[in-house]
């Protein structure tokens, strides 16, 4: 089932999500949420998205990894045509390496791109859909996904990661996106409408 996605201002969008239970039966939630992101071409969705302020969030990654034209596949892009993963109760155990920028949008905030500077690695512990405990390393991209998700679960926003003179700027473009006029081919609920 295909679930409206939460625009910008959703105050669920703002909570720190709590765990599962270990062993909830989260089968029905986790394909509704591929079907979602899926619906709306997105590489990653967490919980609060959908109105769920749950530790959980899903990742496909294959998007990005067809290489540009002329460029040979590397190992990195490779991997990301397997990084299809449901995380629950995931903790972000450490992050490394140098802050790099990468232009992050959202479901949840269409219309807006914006370079994110994030650290390149991350080591992160999780259970997957099987209940299964891991504990596992992922750079670039893969990464940068893992992040973006996580920070939905801990009530964060790409844009919050901008600086102030960025942010004051994007405000007007931000309300209109919690207002519902923005163009958008994807179910989405709106925090403000007017008509
Ligand atoms: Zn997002």
């Amino acid at each position: 089932m295909i679930l409206p996605i939460l625009s910008f201002g959703a105050p669920i969008l703002r909570k720190e999500c709590e765990d599962f239970d270990e062993n909830t039966p989260l089968e029905n939630l986790i394909s509704d949420m591929f079907e979602t992101m899926y619906a709306a071409s997105g590489v990653g969705l967490a919980g609060p998205q959908i109105g769920i302020g749950k530790r959980i969030f899903i990742v496909d990654g294959s998007p990005f990894a067809d290489p540009e034209e002329g460029e040979q596949p590397d190992e990195q892009l490779l991997a990301l045509k397997k990084f299809k993963k449901v995380f629950i109760n995931p903790i972000i155990e450490e992050e490394s390496g140098d802050l790099w920028p990468f232009a992050e949008g959202c479901l949840s905030i269409p219309g807006i791109r914006e370079d994110v500077e994030r650290k390149s690695n991350i080591k992160i512990s999780y259970y997957n859909e099987n209940w299964q405990f891991l504990e596992e390393s992922y750079q670039g991209i893969a990464a940068r996904i893992i992040q973006h998700e996580y920070d939905h679960i801990e009530g964060v926003l790409f844009t919050d990661h901008l600086n102030p003179l960025k942010r004051r700027l994007l405000k007007g473009k931000l309300d209109d996106v919690s207002r519902g006029k923005v163009d958008v081919n994807y179910k989405m609920k709106f925090q403000n409408l007017k008509r």
